[in-house]
């Protein structure tokens, strides 16, 4: 069996980061099998439908490195789900129903009222012919709705929350097209997924329920179901469902400074026994991606983690690949030697402007002044081809008998105007020794 997953956002507004997350564990488990990865567009609502968001979600994909092998769009297959769609009202497993919302609506709150649950009874299917022609005749359009069989339990052993068992007549017969002749999801999903051969849906537990329902359609069809992944879905670091991960998606991610592979080792991990590792390739996430590994309970997501992953995984990430972000000049033994101090690419910037100056050093302390005085008599005569820092603060150390922070700081305020930095040895170098010279006589 191919493995064939798929990613199927409706593009109505654009993805969060728990959307980016299914998306993930699509790629990841199609990769890990050596499998194939659909984006599949749901684009059925045509009213809510909107072209940028689809552009949106493929560049969002993109950024994340998670490259489609193949993208498909529901709005280009209407003629197929018309085609199934008959032969399921054939077979009689979709049937017309007339009520209006308000007639279900108040037939819900009677159930309610006399503590039944609020299941659909069905009064659709006791029409005779002469009924529906009349209720025709006198123009209300029915709506369609799947007829569960009531027969046997639906059953399926999911992969994260383990053997799941529906009682289909606790349940109501899903609409699955509207009276204006326009498609819910349910239907063209299962019709998508059949024929595109998906091996494993995997997706939100908020479809739990909908997969019960689906499970029948996909044999109503005469194909047989998938296996299907439910996912426990993230919550906010004040661990319960929060609006703000609603509005966090990749605009945001990168706006803060957030590197796709931060993301991605964090949400790869995130909900599973597995540690949250530095890791900068996928390599390892994918080779160790398993839906044995993902627990029931809900997943928290805090930015806080994220960040701290990024400035690891930044502190590994070579010259090349962000070169492109860098101030203009900035060259990768500048980038080695900053580095270690970023929590974001942006922050380069200001240290290379440490780097060129003008640096705006504080007044040296009294007692520094001739120290300094002397630093920058000694950066004139030192070798400063091969280790300037070492080589200026042995000879400091012998003349003066400085050491530690009374040694170091001085130096480190009066060459780049902080008291915290980049390693000086990697940082001096790029200073250079004319600058160098000129903020150690100014202080
Ligand atoms: N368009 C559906 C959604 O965004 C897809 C669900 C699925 O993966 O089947 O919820």
């Amino acid at each position: 069996m191919t493995v064939t997953t798929r990613f199927a956002p409706s593009p109505t507004g654009s993805l969060h980061v728990g959307n980016l997350r299914t998306a993930l564990h699509n790629w990841l488990f199609a990769r890990r099998h050596g499998g194939r990865f659909l984006l599949r567009i749901d684009d059925t609502d045509q009213a809510r439908s909107e072209e940028r968001h689809v552009d949106a979600i493929r560049a969002d994909l993109a950024w994340l490195g998670l490259a489609p092998d193949d993208e498909e769009r529901q709005s280009a297959r209407f003629d197929r789900y018309e085609a199934r769609f008959a032969e399921l009202v054939a077979a009689g497993r979709v049937y017309p129903a007339y009520e209006t919302a308000e007639e279900l609506d108040l037939k819900r709150k009677v159930l309610l009222g006399r503590g039944l649950p609020p299941v659909y009874g069905r009064a659709a299917l006791t029409l005779t012919d002469a009924d529906r022609a009349r209720l025709e005749a006198d123009g209300v359009q029915p709506h369609w709705r799947f007829r569960l069989d009531h027969d046997a339990a639906i059953e399926w052993d999911d992969l994260v929350r383990g053997h799941q068992r529906f009682d289909p007549r606790t349940m109501s017969d899903p609409v699955v097209r509207r009276a204006d002749g326009s498609w819910l999801y349910l239907l063209p999903s299962v019709i998508d997924d059949v024929d595109m051969g998906i091996s494993h849906v995997v997706r939100g537990e908020d479809h739990v329920s909908n997969t019960a329902s689906q499970l029948q359609m996909f044999e109503a069809l005469g194909a047989s179901p998938p296996a299907f992944a439910h996912e426990a879905l993230l919550t906010g670091s004040e661990g319960k469902l929060s609006k703000r991960l609603g509005s966090l998606g990749v605009a945001h991610f990168r706006e803060i400074g957030i590197e796709p592979q931060a993301l991605i080792a964090l949400l790869a991990r995130l909900g599973t026994s597995d540690p949250v590792e530095p890791f900068a390739d996928p390599a390892p996430l994918i080779q160790s991606f398993d839906f044995g590994r993902f627990g029931r309970a809900p997943a928290r997501f805090d930015e806080t983690e994220l960040a701290q992953l990024n400035a690891r995984i930044l502190h590994q990430l070579d010259f090349v690949s962000v070169a492109t972000r860098l101030p203009t000049g900035m060259d990768a033994a500048a980038w080695d030697a900053i580095r270690p101090n970023l929590s974001t690419v942006a922050e380069s910037a200001d240290w290379w402007t440490v780097v060129q100056g003008p640096v705006d050093s504080p007044a040296p302390a009294e007692e520094d002044r001739a120290f300094l005085a002397r630093a920058a008599a000694l950066a004139s005569e030192i070798d400063w081809s091969a280790d300037p820092w070492h080589a200026l603060t042995d000879a400091l150390r012998a003349e003066t008998e400085r050491k530690g922070r009374a040694l170091f700081l001085p130096l480190r305020q009066a060459l780049t105007g902080r008291d915290h930095g980049p390693d000086m040895a990697a940082l001096l170098p790029l200073i250079g020794k004319d600058r160098a010279i000129a903020r150690l006589s100014a202080a």
